[in-house]
């Protein structure tokens, strides 16, 4: 199989602001893979927290390129994504790009959409939340508008506006919140205190309440939570699994956190082995990343996958969005356009 590789960048519609920082843009890498006159498409988005860019990507992808020029085909892949894995630690997000390309191709091959040769329980998509970083009033009010097809609202919580920005929004909207403090809070009892009204408030969800490596305070909160808690950031792939889920109640599954389709299904396997709650995310990434986040979506109770339309220069087509669920394509592997 031929690897090809180009870097690119997901101009977003806002800048984006998280209690972590401000941003214009995203880091993306588009790779291809080929093999018997077929491509399958896959992409690395690689938000600046997480140590991954351009360089790393091209350094790592480059590696990638002559394991698989070994494998005529994307079976067995399983071995080819064991032998990916171990070229380097880390690239988490390369890696996931190169999983998708594979995915990709390999339902290109058997001619028949990835949610076919998945057993993806389609008929249990979750609803959708399409996320608001943290922004003035006014700027809420239109990112709100643009908010309408979804039936559930994220918000980015973890600045000293909180109660400002959930007031903001209530007043504006009665949809459901699934509420996001990337690791903003700092203090156990201010949390737990916000917890009980952010339930008040109609939040269905906290996610990532604390640093990532404060396992002690993220135990203490769920505990006591009236709101279940989630592993964001404290959560990257397989092997963190079982350290988090004494105190967490959920975790937040991403494919560029995981490497990728494979282990993600993995990850929510072993997740529902450990009685964890599962939400599907996304970084701002294209329809590519969201199709294949999509097939993990229906395994999970909540999904976040708003990413591709929080970017304006998508190079696919969007996917369909009824009811405030993501429709999967028909189209063989991803269903990419
Ligand atoms: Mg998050």
């Amino acid at each position: 199989m031929i690897l090809r590789f180009q870097p690119f960048l997901y101009a977003l519609k806002h800048p984006f602001r998280l209690a972590t920082g401000m941003r214009t843009h995203t880091t993306a890498m588009l790779v291809e893979v080929s093999a018997e006159g077929l491509t399958g498409y896959g992409e690395a988005a690689m938000p600046p927290y997480y140590g991954e860019n351009h360089d790393t990507a091209a350094a790592y992808l480059t590696l990638a390129q002559s394991v698989l020029k070994r494998y005529p085909s994307p079976e067995p892949l399983e071995n080819i994504l064991s032998a990916l894995d171990a070229l380097a630690p880390g690239n988490n997000a390369a890696k996931a790009a190169v999983d998708l390309a594979l995915h990709d191709l390999w339902g290109k091959m058997k001619g028949k959409p990835l949610y076919e040769l998945l057993e993806t329980p389609v008929a249990k998509m979750p609803l959708s939340s399409f996320t608001l970083g943290i922004d003035t009033p006014e700027i809420l009010q239109e990112k709100l508008k643009e908010a309408e097809d979804f039936r559930v609202i994220k918000v980015k919580l973890g600045s000293a506006d909180d109660r400002l920005i959930i007031n903001t929004i209530r007043a504006l909207s009665d949809k459901p919140i699934y509420a996001d403090a990337n690791q903003g809070w700092t203090q156990r009892e201010e949390a737990l205190e916000l917890c009980y009204w952010l339930q008040e408030q109609g939040v269905q969800l906290i996610e990532q309440p604390f640093p990532k490596d404060q396992l002690g305070d993220a135990a203490w909160l769920s505990a006591r939570s009236p709101l279940p808690v989630f592993a964001d950031e404290s959560f990257q792939r397989l092997s963190d699994l079982e350290r988090v889920s004494s105190a967490y109640h959920g975790v937040n599954v991403k494919l560029m956190k995981c490497t990728g389709l494979h282990e993600g299904l993995k990850c929510v396997r072993e997740a529902l082995k450990l009685k964890l709650k599962l939400m599907v995310g996304c970084m701002t990434e294209s329809p590519c990343g969201i199709r294949a986040a999509a097939l993990l979506a229906p395994h999970c109770d909540f999904a976040d996958l708003d990413g591709c339309w929080l970017i304006q220069n998508s190079p696919w087509e969007m996917p369909l969005l009824e009811e405030g669920k993501i429709v999967l394509g028909d189209g063989a592997g991803l269903g990419l356009r």
